[in-house]
């Protein structure tokens, strides 16, 4: 048999059709075996197995008094099932919330995928956009509210090296809330000035030249400010 990573696994049971608790009916969860529990007494020889957390299940419901009334122990069992069989067994849980830490929740597994995903393309196209020195398109991910934080953050680097002057005023007014982004916006806005040998006006914030005395929008005195 081929070795499989944990990853390669994973994906071939989240693939798989849930199957559903034949004491209860409903769909069992999938679930991660703790990395403890392989290879000990307890090994199940699988690192998922498919359980049963619905809390009216018959199974477990009855299993309180049947384990209290023929060993004393306030505990009950689940019926779990290996990925891939028909062999369902039952698992012991000493409270409600046993055992459902390790429930792989599929949804957020989903969502971190995309993002990575997101990441990937945005790191992709300002890649592109970077070698062409195309400073609006950059801009206009930095802008872009739906794009993943590290995106335009990275975005946000690269206007500091490609950025216009233009693009100074839409990174002033940027409010993002996010004290990375935050810096990172600052540190292009003072890199385009360097390049380009300008400043901000400390009276009226227009843009004049490092070494201008006299401000050419409001006319005050800028020299040595
Ligand atoms: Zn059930
Ligand atoms: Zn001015």
């Amino acid at each position: 048999m081929a070795f499989e990573t944990r990853e390669e696994v994973l994906d071939k049971v989240l693939a798989m059709k849930k199957p559903i608790c034949p004491h209860c009916g409903e769909p069992m969860s999938l679930w991660e075996v703790p990395p403890l529990a392989i290879g000990d007494g307890l090994g199940w020889g699988t690192p998922y197995l498919f359980i049963c957390f619905n809390d009216t299940c018959q199974l477990y419901t009855q299993g309180w008094d049947h384990m209290k009334e023929t060993y004393a122990h306030t505990a009950s069992y689940r019926c779990m099932n290996y990925p891939g069989t028909e062999q369902f067994e039952l698992i012991p849980v000493f409270s409600s919330m046993g055992a459902k830490g390790q429930i792989i929740d599929e949804e957020a597994r989903a969502i971190e995928e995309a993002k990575k995903e997101a990441i990937k393309r945005g790191f992709s196209i300002l890649a592109e956009c970077y070698v062409k020195k195309d400073g609006p398109a950059v801009l206009r991910i930095l802008l872009d509210p739906t794009e993943e934080m590290r995106v335009r953050t990275k975005a946000a680097e690269m206007l500091g090296d490609i950025g216009e002057i233009d693009a100074i005023e839409p990174l002033r007014n940027l409010k993002v809330g996010n004290q990375i982004l935050e810096t990172k916006l600052q540190e292009a806005v003072g890199k385009i000035h360097a390049r380009n040998y300008t400043r901000e006006c400390p009276f009226c914030a227009e843009i004049i030249k490092k070494r201008a005395k006299i401000c050419k929008h409001c006319g005050k005195e800028t020299a040595g400010l």
